[in-house]
């Protein structure tokens, strides 16, 4: 007799935080899937029998290590490094690297966790992991940056490869540090091959891998829009961040006659009543890309707003896009949203709202497209980076538009379908993203038995 796995939600979370104390991240990315997934299953006996939900809760494995690097004054410097490598069920691996003070073990938890249900959304074959360092780029010349990226890999090349876990980028990690940690992979292994996506054009990138999470994001909202008949022409957009995301929504938002009237970093935002231009971005682009500065730099430049130490999310607007770190919207700012107009919200950051906040926005009827399924744009352009280096040729910029486009709008169809409310037109996409995420990985974990 099987014992079964009919606990309540209650009594799942709390064993869950008693396993896991102390990853407040972790528990908050966990409760948000299985707040879902514990209704869809009730009647389902299969999943309570191979206790998926318990066993999809716990990474497969997690390698912890220590990083030394040499400063440029001489100083032997230390740091952690980390990969967790959360499930494979569907396909290699897959997730980025964050380099950031900020990063422990339960902020890289729930980011594999959730990197696991977004992988399986895009409908290609990718696990989820994520991994990264408690290293600060910020303030480090370049050399420092390669000797810390060198010493990171000569440890984590053990682990990954191109058929069992290919790591990229995510903040603080782009292409300077790519190219630095493929450049060390490959002199270690002597193989080049796709082990790393995010990779320069020169050595096996992809068109459009760095536009994609961005723009991604920005199709998501246009499909919501679209479902209700409108769209994004004439919209009043507010985007955070002024990193990868942040940039590429914007400038998809232009494309598509979306009026962006503001962007942050983690010093301030800018409020641009005007809205950006194509000018203009191409300044906070070698800004922030180039010179590695301030958006407060831009505003003296443009003579903007300037609002130090804050987040734009008091500006009216039409739409949301946090695209710069996780809970960066509170619950208060959810309703200073809601009130203000918002009608949309579209996150290109992971887990970017609070929990109460996400509520808030159901509640109001606000369409809500959560990160699992807004930002999948970004590693969908990676798997197909990885079935490029498998065919050793590059794919056309044109090609892989238009996937990108169909991707994010399977995505679309798959959270409608699994998040309709019954008997009303409104649909709730964090529901529908972690159901349809959710399916694929236990039914291939069901098929595998207990392993
Ligand atoms: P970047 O490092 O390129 O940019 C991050 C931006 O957010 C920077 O402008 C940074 O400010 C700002 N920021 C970082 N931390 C904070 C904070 N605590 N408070 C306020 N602002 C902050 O990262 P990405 O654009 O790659 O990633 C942004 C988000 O998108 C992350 O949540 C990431 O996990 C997610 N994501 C990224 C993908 C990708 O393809 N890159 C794919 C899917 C998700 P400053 O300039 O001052 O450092």
């Amino acid at each position: 007799m099987a014992i079964t796995d009919h606990v309540n939600l209650d009594q799942f979370m709390a064993g869950l935080k008693r396993h896991n104390a102390n990853e407040p991240e972790f528990h908050q990315a966990v409760f948000e899937v299985a707040a879902n997934v514990f209704d869809y299953i009730a009647d389902k006996e299969i999943y309570h029998e191979m206790q998926i939900l318990r066993r999809i809760a716990v990474p497969d494995r997690i390698i912890i290590f220590r990083v030394c690097w040499e400063d440029d004054n001489g100083n032997i410097r230390v740091n952690k490094g980390y990969r967790v490598q959360n499930n494979n069920s569907i396909g290699p691996y897959k997730g980025g690297l964050r380099f950031d003070p900020s990063v422990n073990l339960s902020i890289l938890k729930f980011l594999a966790f959730e990197q696991t249900f977004k992988n399986s959304l895009t409908g290609l074959p990718m696990g989820g992991a994520k991994g990264g360092s408690d290293f600060n780029v910020k303030g480090k010349s370049d050399g420092e940056v390669m000797r810390f990226c060198q010493s990171f890999m000569t440890e984590l090349f053990r682990h990954v490869g191109e058929d069992v876990d290919v790591p990229a980028g995510d903040i603080g990690v782009g292409a300077r540090e790519i190219g630095f940690l493929f450049g060390q992979y490959k002199r270690l292994t002597n193989r080049f091959v796709g082990v790393l996506t995010g990779k320069g054009m020169e050595f096996g990138g992809s068109p459009i891998r760095k536009e994609a999470t961005g723009y991604g994001t920005v199709y998501m909202m246009d499909d919501m829009l679209q479902r209700r008949g409108d769209g994004l022409e004439g919209k009043t957009c507010l985007v955070s961040g002024a990193g990868n995301v942040a940039i590429y929504a914007a400038e998809k938002l232009l494309h598509l006659g979306g009026k962006v009237v503001t962007l942050s970093d983690s010093t301030g935002f800018i409020y641009d009543k005007d809205g950006l231009n194509a000018e203009k971005l191409e300044y906070v682009i070698d800004l922030k890309t180039k010179r590695r500065g301030r958006l407060e730099e831009f505003a003296r430049e443009y003579d903007v707003e300037y609002h130090a130490g804050e987040k734009p999310w008091q500006v009216p607007c039409d739409l949301a896009f946090p695209c710069a770190t996780q809970n960066e919207i509170s619950t208060a700012e959810a309703h200073t949203l809601i009130s203000n107009g918002c009608q949309g919200v579209s996150e290109g950051a992971n887990m970017p709202t609070e929990q109460h906040g996400i509520l808030a926005f159901t509640e109001a009827r606000v369409m809500f497209a959560p990160s699992k399924a807004a930002n999948a744009g970004g590693v969908a352009i990676s798997g197909l980076e990885m079935s490029q280096n498998s065919e050793r040729r590059t794919w056309k910029r044109q090609e892989l538009e238009k996937l990108l486009l169909e991707i994010m709008g399977d995505i679309h169809e798959r959270c409608v379908e699994y998040g309709k409310e019954p008997g009303s037109d409104y649909v709730d996409y964090v529901k529908g993203a972690n159901i349809a995420g959710f399916i694929k990985v236990a039914d291939a974990m069901v098929a595998y038995g207990v392993v």
